[in-house]
């Protein structure tokens, strides 16, 4: 910087921000306490005097973006850094700051993403407070960290993604894709919650494969296991978004219709029924179910799949392929 060719405010200015900057850097280097703070290329300090608007910190905040620095060493404003904040973090970012300046909150605390040069982008974590007021106690300087958390946000991302797949899988039965036995009874008892509170109909249905041991037993094993997922694919199309399929136990099925009454649920199943009846199942191997519906009257949860199974003991003994 050519001073030389500075106006005798402007010089003054620069002189009272490097003061400024100075008595900061001096505090810390006296506090002991302090961790050591050598860039290892992911933690940096920033220093910002907000009356001149400049900003100094670790120039690798600026490098490792893939960014040059300014070739005649004037200072990089903090819009170097806000222009290429991610759109969804630049308000959330904006506010931490207003709000801190403004004394709502205590430090400045942020996460954020910045764009990097070849367009990916780096998360950082930022800190600092005000450190300077003016005699009208109006903000003059801040200070602040900022460490580059790109990686650690890869990683939980990561184990976000690996947790949701664990949840589902937890909750799914493997063969059919239907909610498992727990899962499905979890769903059953908070359905009946509501229910019992707004009143709106809840109804149940067990569905169970007829004669599934003389098939297993003629077409062996692997043949059954395609009949259920068959069997489970016509029940998953059959289905509101609102109802729940579950894989009860070996072939047998329950549904959970939330807010239905019973001749819906009916209807439903018998769609199921007529569906699988009719499907053309490979060698023209006949499969029918039979099922049970009820409707939730207040009993508790056990007697309530007792009643739907009653039901689909009812239409076993009338001669299955039907829904009781
Ligand atoms: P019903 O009409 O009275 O229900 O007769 P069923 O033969 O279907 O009933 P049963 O309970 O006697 O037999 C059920 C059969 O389901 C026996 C079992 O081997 C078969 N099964 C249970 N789970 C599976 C499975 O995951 N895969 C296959 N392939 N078969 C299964
Ligand atoms: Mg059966
Ligand atoms: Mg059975």
């Amino acid at each position: 910087m050519d001073y030389m060719k500075w106006s005798r405010e402007k010089l003054i200015e620069r002189i009272d921000e490097l003061t400024l900057l100075s008595a900061q850097l001096l505090r810390e280097r006296n506090q002991e306490s302090r961790l050591d703070y050598d860039w290892t290329g992911n933690l940096g300090h920033w220093y910002w005097n907000i009356k001149t608007n400049s900003v100094t910190f670790n120039p690798l905040k600026v490098t490792t973006l893939g960014y040059e620095l300014p070739e005649d060493g004037s200072p990089v404003p903090y819009q170097f850094f806000t222009e290429k904040l991610h759109p969804d973090d630049y308000e959330p970012t904006m506010n931490a700051m207003r709000d801190h300046l403004s004394g709502t909150i205590h430090v400045y605390e942020v996460e954020y993403r910045i764009q990097a040069v070849d367009g990916t982008w780096h998360w950082f974590y930022d800190r600092g407070k005000i450190t300077e007021n003016d005699s009208e106690g109006k903000p003059l300087f801040l200070a602040g960290i900022v460490f580059d958390i790109t990686e650690k946000k890869k990683t939980e991302e990561a184990l976000k993604k690996e947790n949701n797949i664990l949840a589902e899988r937890s909750t799914t039965d493997g063969l059919t894709g239907l909610k498992n036995h727990r899962s499905s009874i979890e769903h059953l008892r908070s359905v009946i919650h509501i229910g019992r509170y707004s009143g709106k109909p809840v109804s149940l249905a067990m569905l169970d494969l007829d004669h599934f041991k003389k098939i297993n037993d003629k077409h062996g094993h692997l043949f059954g296991d395609t009949v259920l997922e068959e069997v489970s694919a016509i029940i998953k199309k059959a289905i509101r978004a609102t109802d729940l399929a579950g894989r009860y136990g070996g072939e047998e099925f329950i549904l959970v219709f939330e807010n239905t009454s019973i001749d819906t649920a009916h209807e439903i199943c018998e769609r199921i029924r007529a569906g699988v009846e009719a499907f053309p199942f490979p060698d023209s191997v006949k499969v029918t179910l039979s099922g049970g519906v009820c409707e939730y009257r207040g009993e508790s949860i056990t007697e309530f799949i007792e009643a739907a199974d009653s039901n689909l003991y009812q239409a076993k003994r009338t001669g299955r392929n039907r829904i009781v």
